[in-house]
């Protein structure tokens, strides 16, 4: 396609404001994104190519931004180029604006530089007046086509530019069309009833925007362009803005376009469509249309539209030329469109093109197709697939057979795959309500508008009665990734008092009762069904696609997994080993809390006990070799352990000893599952009160016994309280906890080592990797390393074989950054934990900040994310200074990530700057993160090349 033709139209802007096209040539084009948003640009290079466009002119996104910047005020000489625009087109056309002979009507259209479906205005028909009107029917001979598109007009001018309630004119409307008999459509109304209309709508007018509708097309033209830039700063724009995480200064574009008419008779029509079902992927025309109508009836749901295979019949001409159109369209992109047309008495026109929202299986598949097709190469294959969609595509599904025992309540269109379940609300507001109280909703709505967005934000999953899969529900729901099943047509909504009831089943459900959505077959059901994981293995597309992923990416995928099913698993979704094993998970399993607790109870008692034992022993050994003793040495010599100590540490001994036979068999379960792999376990790392009852709770049960209180409880009353912090993530932890009582570490590196001893003799490769959890000074490695090595030698002793194994730290306090060159020299691999380590660096308690001011604070965006969703730049900094100092006192050092972040594809953007060698996440985020950690190596190669 050729560039954009220079203009020769001079302008009276200081800046150029316009882009015009028309007459096979634009002046713009399909790059220019940032300028003309996607719809003039698409536009733009619908024209270059030849394809049929209506003429008409783009006012850039930066005209919006200055209009905002000047106080809402249109740059100086904006109006005369846009009227100089106008006059072009005119010149195209042969028509006038407000001409009544021949008059040019034009539409008035949003567009950003990112689809936002819905979410900001367009106004049609914009020209009309009595006058005009005249001489549209005049011309068309279609008196009932003209007087139907000026109601129109006044409907949507009246709404968007005039800022009337929308119900205002549905009222009339309504009553005009249940006169014709009851369930009478748009089509039933006759010319008298739509003059009639005409005359209502501009009394509402009057009445409601307190000024008489404006006549002028000049001023309807001011008026609609400054409406469209309003759009842009409007609730819906701005939460949808915010959710998909799009930035709030980029301006809408708006483009002006010639009027092509879709109701003009049996012969024009209008319709959406995309080149392949952005449902599942196949290659097929996809789409719907409907016959003498304009646009916004076919996304509105007013009608139910045909699909577009069967304008082949009714059109064959304007179909076939529409495939072709369709087939150029996306050889030229390279990716599948979304396409917009009217046909104008058996003419079409193509009103827009646009990269096709998909859903995930649909934007695996056709990544695939692709390659396949020679279109596209698997780098762009997996530069195209967006990390959320594989996550998507991992959803939950109904447990198949509960599905097949439930009776089914209805059946509407498959509009979003997946299996939604939650409370039936019927109000987006009732959805956020209900949600804000801890529970799950599915949004029952007759249709949805981009009003109700909020509420399908927050919902598990959506149903319409009306609409199909080109419906605002459909189309919003498949971007945002909810279960949705929409145009459920024989589902009766009542809002009054809050209920559905099937006309074919004859069941009902209520506000509040339970619901299950599946959104890939369009069933509903009564009830909360059971659900099921997606199986990855039933998925070789998204297996391929991953497998190209792998070949791209320098980061390893590890995870983290405490159990050897959770390990398998991670294994089978493509695992390089394990990066983080948190032992204390293993300790609140069922009879082993008690154990633990056991335990606890008598930890501090036993351990200053031994101690005194052992200093007892060291002394009375040095006596029995003649060495004269100090005065400390003396005292410790005479020192006769308590029957109280020597019974706490029996029994401290005996459930230690239970919790490393437990604790072994879980090591040899998991090292097995990752045979050939590391696996990286993590001494135990949180407050022991963890483990132990809650203060409050146990002090209620003691007070309130009074007198019949146990012993037992109220010992544990008194450990819990002396075991008591003011801040227990900044307390006896980690390895302070190892150092306080050291029988922890030993206990641990005992099962961690016979473990292996165990794994290797049952002829499997065990690749065990040891962790201290929270060190900030080097010190405290060193001191668990010595206590750590002691008990390795004993095992190795006992074992009479070398076990292989490594050690190193967490990195997650953030002294640890600072002296990690230290810390190194003592440790084989570094881990970030970068859950502390942001709790630490902000100093926001990771336990309450979500629950509080911290979403409020990305909502106000004082902060511009979630720090604990992902990875901070500064903690990223941080990381990159430990990593520097790691390496240069160990240039060998293996690196990861083990906190949340390591499964956040913009994290793992950061972790591949930092230089990580792997990131750990949870079993189910592997795959998202070889698609990510793919694209990071991308995006690093692009900058490097630059
Ligand atoms: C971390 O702090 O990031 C981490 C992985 O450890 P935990 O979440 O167990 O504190
Ligand atoms: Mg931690």
């Amino acid at each position: 396609m050729p560039d954009a033709a220079p203009t020769t139209r001079a302008h009276a802007a200081a800046k150029r404001y316009i882009y015009a096209w028309g007459d096979g040539r634009a002046e713009g084009n399909g790059s220019m994104k940032d300028l003309l948003g996607g719809k003039g640009a698409g536009l733009a290079e619908m024209t270059n190519a030849g394809l049929p466009t209506p003429p008409g002119f783009t006012i850039t996104t930066e005209a919006c931004n200055d209009y905002f910047e000047a106080g809402k005020t249109l740059p100086a000489g904006l109006w005369e180029d846009v009227l100089a625009a106008v006059e072009d087109v005119e010149k195209q056309t042969g028509k006038g604006f407000g001409d009544p002979r021949n008059p040019l009507l034009v539409s008035v259209r949003s567009g950003a530089k990112f689809s936002m479906p819905g979410m900001m205005d367009t106004v049609l028909n914009l020209g009309l007046n009595e006058e005009t009107l005249a001489g549209l029917v005049a011309l068309t001979g279609n008196e009932r086509f003209g007087w139907d598109a000026y109601r129109r007009f006044i409907q949507m001018f009246g709404r968007i530019v005039l800022g009337v309630h929308a119900e205002r004119f549905d009222e009339p409307l309504e009553a005009r069309k249940e006169a014709h008999g009851h369930g009478a459509g748009d089509t039933d109304l006759t010319v008298d009833d739509l003059k009639a209309l005409v005359a209502e709508f501009k009394a509402v007018v009057r009445e409601d925007a307190g000024r008489d509708f404006p006549t002028d097309p000049a001023e309807q033209l001011d008026l609609a362009i400054k409406a469209v830039f309003a759009s842009w700063f409007g609730k819906r724009a701005n939460d949808y803005r915010t959710s998909q995480k799009i930035a709030h200064d980029l301006g809408t574009a708006v483009n002006v376009v010639t009027m092509v008419f879709g109701n003009m008779g049996d012969d024009s029509g209008t319709g959406v469509a995309f080149t392949r079902d952005p449902n599942t992927g196949e290659s097929v025309l996809y789409g719907e249309y409907l016959v003498n109508a304009q646009g916004e009836d076919v996304v509105a749901g007013i009608r139910t539209p045909a699909q577009i295979s069967h304008l082949a019949q009714e059109m064959p001409a304007a179909y076939a030329e529409f495939q072709a159109i369709g087939r150029q369209l996306e050889r030229h992109y390279k990716d599948v469109q979304d396409l917009e047309f009217t046909i104008e008495r058996g003419k079409l026109y193509m009103l827009q093109t646009r990269s096709a929202k998909r859903t995930a299986a649909a934007a695996v598949k056709i990544a695939v197709d692709m390659v396949g097709e020679g279109l596209i190469d698997s780098r762009e294959a997996v530069a195209r697939i967006e990390p959320a969609q594989v996550d998507q595509l991992l959803r939950d599904q109904f447990d198949p057979v509960a599905r097949k025992a439930a009776i089914r309540l209805a059946r509407g269109l498959n509009a979003s795959p997946g299996a939604a379940v939650g409370r039936a609300v019927f109000s987006a507001d009732d959805a956020v309500e209900w949600v804000a109280r801890g529970e799950t909703v599915v949004l029952v709505r007759v249709e949805t508008s981009p009003d109700d967005f909020h509420g399908m934000a927050v919902a598990q999953g959506i149903l319409t009665a009306r609409g199909g899969a080109t419906s605002h529900a459909a189309v919003v729901a498949r971007q945002i990734g909810k279960p949705c099943v929409a145009g459920c047509a024989e589902l009766v909504v009542d809002y009054g008092s809050k209920s559905a009831r099937s006309t074919i089943s004859g069941s009902s459900f209520a506000e509040g009762d339970w619901i299950s959505v599946d959104g890939s077959t369009g069933d509903v059901f009564l009830d909360a069904l059971p659900t099921v994981s997606a199986r990855f293995e039933d998925q070789p597309e998204l297996q391929k696609v991953l497998a190209w992923a792998d070949e791209i990416r320098r980061l390893q995928i590890w995870t983290n997994a405490d159990k050897p099913e959770e390990a398998a698993q991670a294994r089978g979704y493509g695992a390089q080993g394990i990066g983080l094993c948190r032992t204390e998970h293993m300790f609140r399993e069922g009879e082993r809390l008690e154990i633990v607790r056991g335990a606890i109870l008598v930890a501090n008692e036993a351990t200053r006990a031994k101690l005194r034992r052992d200093n007892k022993a060291a002394a009375d050994a040095k006596a029995a070799l003649g060495v004269e003793l100090s005065a400390e040495e003396r005292t410790a010599a005479g020192v006769e352990l308590s029957d109280d100590e020597l019974a706490a540490i029996a029994t401290f001994d005996a459930a230690m000893g239970k919790l490393e036979v437990l604790q072994q068999g879980d090591f040899e379960g998991i090292l097995a599952a990752m045979s050939g792999l590391p696996v990286v376990i993590r001494l135990i790392d949180p407050p022991l009160h963890e483990f132990l009852p809650n203060l409050e709770e146990q002090l209620v049960k003691v007070t309130r016994a009074g007198d019949s209180a146990t012993d037992e409880d109220k010992e544990l009353l008194a450990t819990i309280k002396s075991m008591h912090e003011q801040n227990p993530m900044l307390g006896l932890r980690g390895c302070r906890l190892g150092l306080m009582i050291p029988d922890f570490v030993k206990i641990q590196t005992r099962a961690i080592l016979n473990a292996a001893v165990a794994v290797k003799r049952a002829g499997k490769d065990p690749r065990p990797e040891i962790m201290i959890p929270l060190v900030g000074h080097v010190n405290e490695l060193i001191a668990t390393r010595a206590l750590l090595d002691a008990e390795a030698e004993a095992v190795v002793a006992a074992a009479g074989e070398a076990i292989d194994f490594k050690f190193g730290t967490m990195i997650e306090i953030p002294r640890a950054c600072w002296v990690a060159d230290e810390i190194a020299r003592h440790a084989e691999f570094f881990s970030f934990g970068t859950n502390d380590l942001t709790q630490m660096t902000f100093g926001y308690s990771r336990d309450d900040a979500e629950g509080g001011f911290l979403l409020k604070y990305v909502e106000d965006r004082i902060l511009p994310e979630n720090p604990f969703q992902t990875l901070d730049d500064v903690i990223a900094a941080e990381m990159q200074m430990a990593v520097d100092k790691g390496r240069s006192a160990r240039p060998k050092l293996k690196v990861g990530i083990c906190g949340e972040h390591g499964g956040d594809p913009a994290s793992i953007h950061k972790c591949e700057k930092i230089g990580l060698d792997y990131v750990s996440c949870s079993p189910f985020r592997v795959p998202v993160a070889r698609l990510a950690a793919a694209q990071a190596a991308m995006a690093g190669d692009a900058f490097r090349d630059k």
